[in-house]
């Protein structure tokens, strides 16, 4: 759909926080135009067809879910802020999640939607570290939904409440995982934020997964008459005066706004305007993806929603210097939430995420780089799986009828993230002002990290610089 050559906003992605910023502006009369370079909206949270299957490629579970009547939660924000109905997003609780570390898992921390597992689990295994522990929930529940302890070091932050060194890897393991761009150590603000994503509020999903959301956001979207143009990357952005005066896009036609905000992070938006960013650290990810005949828990992987492990004395979040870290991970069974009787995913599923180079994954040969992608496959599975009951032998093999694999030379092909850095740069800028006055960055690069920190990045930016302005 293209009705003319300007718009009030221009809007550049069209993964969550492109979308929700889209949705809030048009409900407000704005003339916006969403640009996508693919087919599909949703990055890195969309979906794809695969030998007549549908895969999610993001979604293990919506953080900061909360039920509803409970004020002042992100959830609760982005669902009034863009006029959705909760039922709308259909979301089922987790069954329950875990924290395993140890060469098996024999340390093991249980989580679930209910804080009270955790303080109990914490009290069990860390007989002397409950006030500590109590501490840094009061610190995160007082905070401010952004922006508390911005520039300070997580770390040293538990450490001046507890002391134990196994207790702060076990709790910044999912946490890092789930929303760190910087190696090793977490902004104490971006901590605040993951631990009341994670463990204060907790994890739910759609029966359908990503899909789901992605429909209802598109429809709000339409009925509130924004517009979207598909397969319409942009491909440079021209600046005049300190304003960005144009976009240029592939196809080589030329777009003004008086506002754009831009998704698709801090240095990729600099190079539209022929910038080139100094290098930078950037976190990247293998995922494995295994369609099972029978659900996990049927084959006897156990009912854990997700599962967090590290086998080492010390969590190390790093770029590895081999092609996957296999000492750690995330284990996603999609199965295991409670959709009630017959309500769940048609297959089993079983997701498994670890650490990745880059360098080691981006410019191999083709067929190098699926022989790697098979023997990381297994490796990963094999690391994975000592994290699990045991199943019979041989159980899961047999299961299995398809799989799929991403790297990050997948990320940076589909999504554009340089170095396929799911959790982008790690400078953020919380504020998503540019060197340019009217053009902003929303989402991944503002610090709004996941599927409900994409949307509200999306909507924070629309309402500070756009309706407020
Ligand atoms: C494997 C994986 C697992 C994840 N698991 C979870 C999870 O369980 N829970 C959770 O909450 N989050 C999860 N996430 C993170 C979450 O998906 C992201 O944080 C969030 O979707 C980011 O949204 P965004 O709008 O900021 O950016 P993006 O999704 O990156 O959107 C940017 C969009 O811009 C487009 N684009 C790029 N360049 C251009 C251009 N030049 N012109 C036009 N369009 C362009 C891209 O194609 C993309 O659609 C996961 C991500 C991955 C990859």
């Amino acid at each position: 759909m293209n009705s003319g050559g300007h718009y009030d906003v221009a809007i550049i992605g069209a993964g969550l926080s492109g979308l929700a910023a889209g949705i809030r502006l048009a409900h407000f009369g704005r003339r916006v135009c969403i640009f996508e370079r693919h087919n599909a909206v949703g990055g890195l949270n969309g979906f794809y067809s695969l030998g007549g299957r549908k895969y999610d490629v993001g979604l293990h579970a919506v953080t900061n879910y909360v039920p509803s009547g409970v004020k002042g939660s992100p959830l609760g924000k982005i669902l009034r802020q863009l006029r959705i109905d909760r039922d709308e997003f259909a979301l089922c609780t987790q069954k329950g999640s875990r924290v395993a570390f140890g060469p098996t898992g024999g340390a093991s921390l249980r989580f679930s939607n209910d804080f009270g597992l955790l303080e109990s689990e914490v009290a069990r295994l860390f007989p002397g570290q409950s006030d500590g522990f109590g501490a840094i929930a009061r610190f995160v529940r007082e905070a401010p939904a952004v922006g508390q302890g911005a520039g300070r070091s997580a770390r040293a932050f538990i450490r001046s409440k507890a002391d134990d060194p196994l207790l702060e890897d076990m709790l910044l393991c999912p946490l890092m995982f789930y929303g760190s761009a910087s190696e090793e150590d977490m902004d104490l603000a971006q901590f605040a934020i993951m631990f009341r994503a994670v463990y204060l509020e907790g994890f739910a999903r759609p029966a359908e997964g990503v899909r789901l959301i992605l429909r209802v956001l598109l429809d709000k979207y339409r009925a509130a008459g924004g517009e979207r143009r598909m397969k319409c990357g942009v491909r440079s952005i021209v600046e005049r005066d300190g304003k960005a005066a144009a976009l240029v896009l592939d196809s080589g036609e030329e777009i003004s706004a008086t506002h754009i905000l831009s998704s698709i992070g801090s240095a990729e938006t600099e190079a539209l305007l022929g910038r080139r960013p100094p290098p930078e650290r950037r976190l990247g990810y293998v995922e494995t993806i295994a369609v099972l005949r029978e659900t996990p828990s049927a084959l006897g992987l156990g009912d854990d929603t997700i599962v967090f492990f590290n086998d080492c004395e010390r969590f190390t979040y790093r770029n590895p210097e081999g092609q996957v870290d296999l000492r750690s991970g995330i284990i996603c069974c999609p199965n295991n939430f409670e959709y009630g009787e017959g309500r769940g995913p048609p297959e089993g599923l079983l997701r498994i995420t670890c650490l990745a180079n880059y360098d080691a994954w981006a410019g191999l040969a083709r067929e190098r780089y699926i022989a790697d992608k098979a023997r990381c496959f297994d490796l990963i599975q094999d690391s994975a799986l000592r994290f699990l009951p045991p199943a019979a032998p041989g159980a899961l093999a047999r299961s299995t009828v398809a799989t799929d694999m991403f790297t990050p030379a997948t990320v940076e092909r589909y999504t554009g993230h340089i170095r396929g850095a799911i959790y982008g740069s790690p400078a953020k800028v919380r504020d998503g002002r540019t060197a340019l006055s009217n053009l902003y960055v929303c989402g991944t690069d503002q610090g709004m990290l996941g599927i409900v920190g994409a949307m509200l990045g999306g909507i924070m930016m629309a309402n500070s610089h756009i309706l407020k302005a």
